[in-house]
């Protein structure tokens, strides 16, 4: 939606509410919501502001100690919201309100740099100054659940009922009971911007995927974004719950957030060989380094407690460092040929924030040019049997060590980003090492 649009549906009456959001560490939309005459006379142009603790609080809002970026001594300011207006969309589950996204900057309108939209763009920059441009598409995967989330609250998420009896794989007849939802879903969200292909179902109870149309890596994050919101707001009011969680159960698939990826230069896909008709030297370099350094960036494909648990041989998720054609053992699964030609990235969960998932899988491909790796031959069989392949960590702790350690997410990311995001990820594992978990009562209560 242009701003002229938008001023006109104020003035027809039918626009009354601009929300500026931006997005959070975790990928959380957070702002204000404005009066629509106010966002055309003021903040369109001049921004708002929001709090500096956004970068630093958790997910309940506590505010936490040890970071640089804004902390209690230095009285935690304000830090600038600029729309983006670009991608100001309306959202057609919230009639009359429309969204713009903002970037984070400070008062001399620099941007800051732990903020996840100053991240992933500098990535795109880097290589833009290589010649290159980059398309993808992320997919996300979630649980429906019968309930409204304040009832599933209340009842802390215990037995709750997913919305099919049976797996759904593919299923096309139990998923019809779900499509008052998902066909709102289908056909609200390009109204908001957010282009969809198709919905499915996936392989547990109750779960489904989305899959979107590839759009350059700024674009398709803040898509991403708006979809998760989006859903979850829609689920509500259709009485339903949606979770992006890694994994839910045990016994149950994990959610993933698969990011298709392909590099283009002038124009023309850069990983494509049609000479050959196989990848080009460019994709194997690309493919060479996030096979080296994707375990060190792993924390921000898996960014929360949870995220390792959805690891498992055998769940679809991968667990080891392999590339392979059309391989869903393997962490990076080559499909499409010509133009669609591109990496499946299998790692990141249907947690992780888009822009620091997509900015990962750019700086370790770019590293893997820069340093003329070679992704060697791909994998035959099942990788998840393979002990000799390298492992992606097992947890939180292991993955936030690893990234503080990786030279390459320095030099890619710089100390300041790094820090944050290990600081983070030190005090997620701190709050779950504090937590008394149902697990341990009802393995100890009465038995120990
Ligand atoms: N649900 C699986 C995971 O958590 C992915 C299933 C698929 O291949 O689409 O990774
Ligand atoms: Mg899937």
């Amino acid at each position: 939606m242009t701003l002229a649009e938008l001023q006109r549906r104020v003035r027809a009456g039918t626009l009354d509410t601009v929300l500026t959001g931006f997005p959070d560490p975790f990928g959380r939309l957070v702002g204000k919501r404005f009066r629509a005459d106010f966002f055309l006379d003021h903040v369109a142009r001049h921004g708002t502001h929001g709090c500096s603790y956004l970068l630093t609080v958790n997910l309940e809002m506590d505010p936490l100690d040890g970071f640089a970026v804004a902390n209690w001594a230095a009285g935690f300011g304000d830090f600038a919201l600029r729309p983006d207006l670009g991608t100001l969309r309306a959202l057609p589950w919230q009639p009359g309100a429309a969204l713009v996204l903002c970037d984070y900057v400070r008062e001399d309108g620099t941007p800051v740099a732990e903020a996840p939209r100053t991240i992933l763009r500098q990535q795109v920059e880097r290589l833009r100054r290589r010649g290159l441009t980059c398309r993808c598409a992320t997919e996300l995967e979630f649980y429906l659940f019968n309930h409204p989330y304040p009832e599933a609250f209340a009842r802390g998420y215990r037995d709750l009922q997913p919305s099919s009896d049976y797996r759904i794989d593919y299923h096309l007849m139990q998923p019809t009971r779900d499509e008052p939802l998902l066909r709102a879903i289908r056909n609200q969200m390009p109204a908001a911007g957010v282009p969809v292909e198709s919905s499915k179902g996936e392989w547990s109870r109750g779960q489904h995927e989305v899959n979107f149309p590839h759009a350059a890596p700024l674009e398709m994050a803040d898509r991403h974004t708006v979809f998760k919101q989006g859903v979850k707001e829609l689920a509500q009011q259709h009485g339903r719950a949606i979770s992006f969680m890694a994994k839910l159960a045990p016994e149950e698939a994990g959610n993933s957030c698969h990011l298709h990826l392909s590099l283009w230069r002038a124009g023309r896909p850069a990983f494509w060989d049609a000479r050959r008709r196989t990848g080009t030297r460019l994709f194997r370099q690309f493919l060479g380094g996030l096979l080296k350094y994707a375990p060190e960036l792993c924390l921000w494909s898996a960014p929360t407690v949870n995220s390792y648990k959805r690891y498992q041989p055998g769940s679809w998720a991968p667990t080891r460092m392999a590339w392979a054609t059309d391989n869903r053992t393997t962490g990076f699964r080559i499909v499409g040929h010509g133009p669609s030609f591109r990496i499946e990235n299998r790692m990141p969960g249907a947690d992780a924030n888009p822009y620091l998932a997509l900015a990962a899988m750019l700086a370790a491909g770019r590293a893997g040019i820069e340093e003329d790796l070679d992704c060697g031959e791909e994998y035959r069989g099942n990788a998840y049997l393979d002990n000799s392949l390298p492992r992606l960590p097992a947890t939180l702790r292991d993955a936030a060590d690893l990234f503080e350690q990786s030279r390459l997410a320095r030099a890619a990311f710089g100390d300041a980003v790094v820090d944050h995001s290990v600081r983070h990820a030190r005090l997620e594992q701190q709050a779950f090492q504090d937590a008394v978990t149902d697990w341990e009562k009802r393995r100890y209560f009465e038995q120990i």
